[in-house]
């Protein structure tokens, strides 16, 4: 596995793989660059080298050629970002964008036009490939968010650089996060799995069962297990057809000798909304027309205590519904109790959606150990799926 130290830039012409697809407002004006932050390390790295930088990415999902989807609307926050005036190419691949890459000199930037106007990208098309390879010496791929995908530009590319192919400082940090965890996390570990529904995170429990001695499980998925166990769960969320899964899951816990934990009280509402009369009910028995939708006190104090204890902590999915203010306590309690752990000298992952918008509304980001910047990667990478564009290059 070869990372950007692996190679010396000096006149060479990096094609790098980014993931700007950043949120744009409606003057089309970047309004979240977080993602182009990350990937100005690498870019600072190929350009102190003597190189010069070909920037990749999709933007949304375009039907073909679409204004709206254009990388224009973000030249200028990536000039902002890195310091460096760019140049752009309205399309990625053909006589005009080679003619760009050519004269690109070292210490510039170049950004390619969406790679999604072309269908060939999802499709992972192997002569598209092709021409986008031609515009570079070395092929680098920092698109995490991506890397679960097997495009043109984040895998099959890959294969036309045998020998000059590298992960950027981004996808090498994911990475290493991630095995942090999964692979060499200090023991205890801590798994804290929430979110909404059980089916969406069973190949993770499945998963992570085997790695893991602390499963604290919280959000909707609650309501599941507490209902397969005999318990009375009002209006809360659950599902059915998953309640023998449930308990398939604590017996596979038993045997693995993972403790689950699941809440012990509930903040109880009388309807799905901020407004909604609340009470705190014991977990086991949520009386008719109420429904949890976020964890007690008791299970604060509990999940505190847990975390407390362990050396390794991944984090996915909100204990309740954190978007309605007056359900948000057992989240922001537990980004607290997890940023003490770090303090303490814990390993903290947070990953995967939710969480991450949770972690960043109530400012923990710096108070964890690493925020994963991939969704859909970062879910398959704790199913223990191998990522395709992370396997292209080795
Ligand atoms: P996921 O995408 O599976 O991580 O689910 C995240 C969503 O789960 C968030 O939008 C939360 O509002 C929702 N959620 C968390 N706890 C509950 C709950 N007790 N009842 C209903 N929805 C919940």
């Amino acid at each position: 596995m070869k990372t950007l130290n692996d190679f010396n830039f000096k006149n060479k012409k990096a094609l790098i793989r980014v993931d700007f697809n950043v949120p744009l407002n409606e003057e089309f004006t970047v309004t979240d660059s977080t993602r182009i932050t990350s990937a100005k390390p690498t870019i600072i790295k190929i350009l102190e080298d003597g190189g010069s930088c070909i920037l990749m990415s999709h933007l949304g999902r375009p039907d073909g050629v679409q204004n709206e989807f254009s990388l224009k609307h973000i030249i200028a926050t990536v000039e902002n970002v890195v310091g460096v005036e760019a140049k752009f190419v309205s399309n990625c691949v053909g006589t005009e964008a080679e003619e760009a890459a050519e004269s690109l000199k070292p210490g510039e930037i170049l950004i390619l036009e969406n790679l999604r106007f072309h269908k060939e990208e999802k499709k992972g098309d192997r002569n598209f490939a092709e021409k986008l390879s031609k515009l570079g010496d070395i092929y680098v791929n920092d698109a995490f968010g991506t890397a679960h995908r097997a495009h043109a530009s984040t895998t099959i590319v890959a294969d036309f650089f045998p020998e000059n192919k590298c992960f950027g400082y981004l996808l090498e940090q994911e990475i290493a996060s991630i095995d942090k965890v999964m692979k060499t996390g200090e023991k205890p570990i801590l798994a804290v799995l929430g979110g909404a529904k059980v089916s969406s995170k069973i190949t993770i429990i499945e998963n992570i069962l085997d790695k893991v001695d602390h499963l604290i499980v919280g959000g909707g998925m609650t309501f599941t297990f507490i209902k397969a166990q005999g318990g009375k769960i009002g209006n809360s969320i659950c599902e059915d057809d998953k309640m023998e899964l449930a308990l398939d899951i604590l017996k596979l816990a038993k045997e693995k000798n993972v403790q689950i934990h699941l809440p012990l009280d509930v903040v109880a509402a009388d309807a799905f909304s901020n407004d909604a009369n609340t009470q705190i009910m014991d977990v086991m028995s949520i009386s008719d027309g109420w429904q949890g939708l976020d964890v007690g006190p008791k299970s604060i104090t509990r999940f505190h205590e847990v975390a407390m204890q362990c050396k390794t902590i991944l984090w996915n999915g909100p204990l309740g519904v954190f978007e309605m203010e007056h359900f948000a306590k057992g989240t922001i309690e537990l980004g607290n109790s997890i940023a003490e752990a770090t303090k303490n000298g814990a390993f903290s992952l947070v990953g995967g959606g939710d969480s991450v918008a949770a972690v960043k509304q109530f400012g923990f980001e710096k108070k964890v150990s690493y925020v994963s910047t991939g969704g859909g990667a970062m879910l398959e990478s704790l199913e223990g799926k191998k990522l395709p564009g992370i396997a292209a290059m080795l």
